[in-house]
């Protein structure tokens, strides 16, 4: 039975981690930039060296392709090759070079269908302003502006001399992922398979008093937009913990004006974010936070509006291939973890685009992402690649 080679897995893991790397120990590689196009040649070396034809296609996405026994679409795995700033060196990265690790111990073939690996050149969206471009650009969605920004920025960049390789429509996409939360970490398991991806709505909201003088104004005869809005930003958390763990919001922003020491706040501007992996708990999160806008502005004689609702739906991964990464932990002796995931993965674009996608998760120590520290123990490593390489063989098996 092929088995993945970890400590391989590892020292190419140590040996991307070089690819962008500052000071302070994070890895700095933006989104479609010359970093990732570093990445992906080196990665396609890796490919190459697994039995497989590679290179990147027209928008610097490293990809690669071992053949099967018989045709059909492939099998894919893989994740993305940028970082946010000062990033750390396993997300994006591990799930890229634990497919090469997947290739590498099937070899051509091996498979009945071709397998692909995919290292998406954009997945953070720090560049330009959309998460998941470069995979969104794959399945053909609507970017807008963005695709013409890449595309430039592309041309002006190069290709870095990579053969042209396109990735064809696969009939399974699964990435490999750290779980950037510390749910598995603190539970002690190592490796679980992922059955959603939560949705995000995101809206905006204004709490309006009265701006007055700081002094001579009495406190009871204040209508202090500020004193409303921290109240509402207590009762988001309030209405979010009492959701028993369906959903979680967030203000993460707030604007005071006219935001002067001796001036009473006369209106507060703030972004309020939820993120659910079930629609239902989605929108009555959502609602109870913006009914108590206004319950608590009206408490404090205030006016407060919520609207320009963003919403993203969340997206349940494809029941038979999440089916396939059961079994494969339970093939690994690893138990039967499933999580959904609160952030966003290019999974959840292959998904939405109709693709079927599961994801698997590694244990993140301390639950710390997008940070230098980041980091998934060496045996979580091997342990979450020996499941994909087990969730592939059951797919392809089941797929015919
Ligand atoms: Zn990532």
């Amino acid at each position: 039975m092929p088995e993945v080679d970890g400590a391989r897995l590892l020292r190419d893991l140590e040996d991307l981690a070089r690819i962008g790397k500052q000071a302070n120990g994070g890895l700095r590689r933006p989104g479609f930039g010359p970093e990732v196009a570093e990445a992906a040649a080196r990665v396609a070396g890796w490919m190459r060296e697994a039995g497989m034809t590679a290179g990147c296609d027209a928008w610097g996405n490293a990809i690669g392709l071992l053949p099967g026994a018989g045709g059909g679409a492939p099998v894919c795995v893989g994740s993305h090759l940028d970082t946010v700033p000062d990033g750390g060196r396993y997300d994006g990265a591990m799930g890229v070079l634990a497919g090469i690790a997947v290739a590498r111990a099937l070899g051509p073939g091996r498979l009945r269908r071709p397998l692909a690996v995919v290292g998406f050149a954009d997945e953070e969206g720090n560049a330009f302003g959309v998460g998941c471009l470069a995979s969104r650009i794959y399945v053909g969605e609507d970017v807008g502006p963005a695709r013409a920004r890449v595309r430039a920025a592309l041309d002006a960049r190069g290709d870095g001399g990579l053969p042209r390789v396109e990735l064809p429509r696969p009939a399974a996409y699964l990435e490999l992922h750290l779980e950037q939360g510390p749910v598995l970490d603190r539970d002690g398991d190592l490796v679980a398979a992922v059955d959603a991806i939560a949705g995000i709505d995101r809206a905006d909201a204004s709490f309006l008093g009265e701006a007055n003088h700081a002094g001579t104004t009495p406190m009871d005869a204040r209508r202090d937009a500020l004193c409303g809005a921290a109240a509402w930003v207590l009762a988001v958390r309030d209405l979010a913990a009492g959701s028993g763990g369906r959903a979680v919001a967030t203000v993460g922003t707030a604007v005071v004006h006219p935001g002067a020491t001796n001036v009473i706040p006369g209106r507060v501007d703030l972004r309020l974010e939820v993120r659910a992996p079930e629609a239902g708990a989605l929108a009555e999160v959502g609602a109870a936070c913006e009914a108590a806008a206004h319950r608590v502005a009206a408490a404090r004689g205030l006016a407060a509006t919520v609207g320009g609702w963003h919403r993203t739906v969340p997206v349940a991964l494809d029941r038979a291939l999440v089916g396939d990464v059961r079994s494969a932990l339970g093939d690994c002796g690893l138990g039967d973890r499933v999580l959904p995931s609160w952030a966003g993965h290019d999974a959840k674009v292959m998904a939405g685009a109709g693709v079927p996608a599961a994801m698997v998760f590694a244990a993140t120590r301390g639950g710390r992402s997008h940070c230098p520290e980041e980091s998934v123990a060496d045996e979580a490593v091997a342990a979450a690649a020996a499941v994909l390489l087990r969730a592939v063989e059951r797919a392809d098996a089941r797929l015919g």
